[in-house]
């Protein structure tokens, strides 16, 4: 068996499609402002890329750069400002923030209807109820992938690997949630016993975990969907010289062998979670 890719691209440009219309039936421009207050050229490489993403949907959006020395006493009056300027619809703190400034805590600070991330305690919480209107982009991203596929969830063995309060937390109470079918979820970490035996019997295997290679093509079901979040740079030797590569978590090429399904990494989930910030943007909008 050779898995079909479920490729972002296409997932992205439709939800692209309902942001332009979103924006033009509320007939008000959303205004997202990311907040960064570090140096580091990776981060303001993402604030271009988000604010191109969001160029061609027509949301404004303007990058606020603080002191890469900002204190969180700083950073949170920022926030607070942001809170208040009725001009502005929604708000992301960008990664990463000054040694001693908890980000979590700054999170918290931002108005639950401004943040366009979805990771504010109000908004995480109304997961539990099945209101997705806020939710964290990644886990909205893999979960609208799946919907996507049009396979049907019920009882389904889905194993969800990695715990995270961004990405792993989330999927799993998402996917938990009746209206996605009622999967049988287990969640993997770090200090579960021999994850092999869970991978291979996930009829759905959403992997989360930041390590390349971690599930090898071994792991997977015949037949499994298979959902890579992981985004990890190798060094990879072509033609005699060394080269960055970005990888996933799962051994893409043995994995494809055996799954009936398979996101690509890159132009997996990555893309369909760009798109996931813009829908998230536009329902700050409409919130105001
Ligand atoms: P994290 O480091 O916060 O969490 C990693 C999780 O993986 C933890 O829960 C840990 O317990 C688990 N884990 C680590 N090693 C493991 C092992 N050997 N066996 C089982 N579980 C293990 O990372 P994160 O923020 O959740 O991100 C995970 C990956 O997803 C990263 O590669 C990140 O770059 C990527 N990511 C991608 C997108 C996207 O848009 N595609 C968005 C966010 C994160």
């Amino acid at each position: 068996m050779v898995a079909e890719l479920i490729e972002g691209g296409p997932i992205a440009e439709k939800i692209n499609r309902e942001v332009r219309r979103d924006i033009e039936a509320m007939g008000l421009t959303p205004r997202l402002v990311g907040i960064l207050a570090s140096d580091n050229p990776g981060a303001k490489y993402y604030a271009k890329s988000q604010e191109k993403a969001c160029a061609e949907v027509g949301i404004a959006y303007e990058l606020h750069q603080l002191a890469p020395d900002s204190s969180q006493r700083d950073i949170e009056r920022h926030v607070a400002a942001v809170n208040e300027d009725e001009s502005v619809s929604g708000m992301i703190l960008l990664m990463p923030v000054p040694e001693g400034v908890n980000a979590r805590e700054v999170q918290q600070a931002i108005l639950p209807d401004k943040d366009a991330e979805g990771m504010h305690p109000a908004n995480i919480g109304k997961l539990f109820y099945g209101d997705f209107s806020l939710a964290p982009c990644t886990p909205h991203a893999v979960v609208r992938m799946l919907e996507d596929t049009g396979v049907d969830l019920k009882g389904k063995e889905t194993v969800v690997v990695g715990h995270s309060e961004i990405v792993g937390k989330p999927t799993v109470v998402m996917l938990l949630q009746s209206i996605l079918g009622s999967p049988t979820v287990t969640c993997c970490h770090i200090a579960t016993r021999d994850l092999a035996s869970h991978t291979r019997r996930a009829e759905v295997l959403i992997v989360a975990a930041g390590k390349a290679g971690l599930v090898s093509g071994e792991m997977v079901k015949e037949g499994a969907v298979v959902i890579d979040v992981g985004i990890n740079r190798v060094k990879v030797e072509v033609e005699g010289k060394r080269k960055t590569k970005i990888v996933g978590d799962v051994d893409f090429e043995a994995a494809r062998e055996r799954a009936s399904l398979i996101t690509p990494v890159p132009g997996g989930v990555g893309l369909v979670t760009t798109a996931m910030l813009l829908r998230n943007s536009v329902e700050c909008a409409r919130r105001m």
